[in-house]
């Protein structure tokens, strides 16, 4: 079995408590164990911002840049041995499983490229330079400087890798060192991502730390300069939010919760069109793909009410085809859940969301007699407004059919009973129909996702969260905003008003052509 330390003060620390077991989804084999019970968060916080903050500072975003894309190249060579701790530890099938560690890598790659085209600089112009005074001499321009804090990261269970990594990519861009706790259930495949980052060399000392198990009083040690980024459920997300000590000292913190996404077919997509095709591809892919844990997966499916029994069976069709069973075996396309408490929270989802809807397929029976599987299962709701369908995250491959009249209206007015959502996914090709629902679901939502047949067969799927373009939203899904580009680096920046004389200020700290 094996034991996943934690990575403080440069080196390799076992907790003194007793340890929380990881095992494998499939068989519930005991796999490895972690504990951080004893580590002092206070020193781990200091180390960060005594060693790493200078260290990374010293650098330009060129030269953190590189960093970033050795150390993409550095997980990579560990692909198949990430894959393979994933399938076990995290249930994933092998194209889930590279979902998360390309995922991981890709985005480090993204902000690599990103650091080589901002340049020698290590901090940002914010716009452009505005003139204050009577003449251009009382000049103003807003910077973005790299805060002088640690960034604490608290992960999901569901991405142990890209989780981490989007994360880190920002953080270590900017300037800002990196504390990173992972979700326990599958800390093995986060836990092997920090020993190859921390044994790889490549960044500083104090850049990178990893608490593997509780972070005990870790959150009592962070200060006005610190910045806490969590990512998990509402629930864990409303509590930490809430902690005195990050309140009285106004830390910084970004949420990234849950969501209970929408797919929205519209009233003229027929069944011969490109985007009806891709309607159902996505929904059976969100709601199967890692086992439908991903935060940005479908939960509701809006149909307008006369297309419900076409949809509906060919969704029944297409999803009775995924073969569910151990992720190892090649023709699997469905694996376990991470957890028997992510089947006990899954199963409980379902039968609440039961009581006022049939089930067309799945439901909350055992389907193998080990391992923490629950077959993918679709519902009809008996009446679409009902609380349940809209208040609840089932976090696991079950997805509920929600029938409406057919207006942009009548939908906005079922998505938007979501509370805020991470995405709304929409397929229509009467683009007037999608403006006038893109408007009122827009505020909402921290991505809308329009397909017609005009973009059909080139859109990336809905569930699929890039780094050039914002993850996040408002409401139950956290109300934070993370990636986006640059707009990912701001979290760790500190966005000053500089004001003063023009050659001082437009010279040393006006945009670069970089900018
Ligand atoms: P969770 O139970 O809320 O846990 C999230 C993280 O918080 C874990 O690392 C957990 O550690 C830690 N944690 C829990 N209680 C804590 C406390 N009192 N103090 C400090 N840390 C604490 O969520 P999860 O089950 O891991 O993840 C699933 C949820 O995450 C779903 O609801 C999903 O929608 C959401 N999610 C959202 C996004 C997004 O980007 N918006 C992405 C992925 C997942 P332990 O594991 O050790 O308890």
């Amino acid at each position: 079995m094996i034991t996943a330390k934690s990575f403080v003060l440069s080196e390799w620390k076992k907790g003194t408590g007793t340890p929380a077991v990881m095992v494998d989804a499939t068989t519930e084999e005991p796999l490895g164990q972690c504990n951080a019970e004893g580590i002092d968060m206070g020193a781990v916080c200091a180390f960060g911002r005594d060693t790493g903050g200078p260290a990374l500072r010293a650098l330009s975003f060129a030269e953190r840049g590189a960093l970033l894309k050795a150390l993409s190249g550095a997980l990579h060579e560990h692909r198949d041995e990430l894959i393979e701790l994933s399938q076990s530890n995290a249930g994933c099938t092998r194209g889930d499983a590279k979902f998360d560690i390309d995922g991981a890598t890709g985005t480090l790659a993204a902000y690599a490229s990103l650091g080589k085209r901002l340049g020698e600089r290590g901090f940002l112009a914010d716009g452009d330079g505005i003139q204050l005074g009577r003449t251009a001499r009382f000049w103003g321009q807003h910077v973005l400087v790299p805060r002088r804090g640690v960034a604490v990261h608290i992960n999901a269970f569901n991405f142990p890798a890209w989780g981490q990594m989007e994360k880190v990519a920002c953080a270590l861009l900017a300037g800002v060192p990196v504390i990173e706790k992972p979700g326990t259930p599958t800390a093995l495949v986060a836990w092997r991502v920090a020993e190859i980052t921390a044994e790889s060399g490549i960044l500083p000392d104090g850049a990178f730390q990893f608490v593997c198990g509780s972070v005990g009083d870790l959150l009592d040690h962070l200060g006005p300069q610190d910045a806490l980024a969590f990512t998990g459920s509402s629930v864990t997300g409303a509590k930490l939010k809430g902690h005195p000590n990050l309140i009285a000292r106004n830390v910084r913190v970004n949420l990234e919760c849950d969501s209970v996404n929408a797919a929205v077919l519209a009233p003229d997509v027929d069944s011969s069109s490109e985007t009806y095709d891709l309607f159902l591809q996505n929904v059976v892919l969100d709601m199967t793909q890692k086992t439908g844990q991903k935060c940005t997966a479908v939960r509701r499916i809006l149909v307008p009410r006369e297309r419900v029994e076409e949809v509906t069976s060919e969704l029944v069709a297409a999803l009775g085809r995924i073969p569910v069973g151990d992720p190892r075996e090649r023709e699997t396309r469905m694996g376990p859940l991470a957890s028997a408490a992510a089947l006990a929270d899954v199963r409980a989802g379902i039968e609440r969301q039961m009581s006022q809807a049939e089930v067309l397929c799945g439901g909350t029976d055992p389907i193998r007699d080990k391992g923490f599987f629950v077959a993918p299962t679709l519902l009809l709701a008996r009446d679409a407004a009902a609380d349940v369908f809209h208040a609840d995250e089932v976090f696991g491959p079950a997805a509920v059919v929600l029938p409406y009249p057919g207006s942009a209206a009548d939908a906005a007015g079922l998505v938007n009973r979501g509370g805020g959502g991470l995405v709304a996914s929409v397929y229509a090709n009467d683009a007037a129909w999608s403006e006038e629902l893109v408007h009122e679901i827009g505020p909402w939502h921290g991505r809308v996702w329009v397909a017609s047949d005009r973009v059909a067969s080139q859109t990336f799927p809905p569930g699929m969260v890039l780094p050039q373009m914002i993850h996040g939203g408002p409401g139950r899904a956290g109300g934070g905003e993370e990636l986006g580009g640059l707009r990912g680096l701001e979290f760790y920046l500190q966005r000053t008003a500089l004001q003063g004389f023009k050659g001082l200020v437009a010279k040393r700290f006006g945009a670069a052509k970089s900018d």
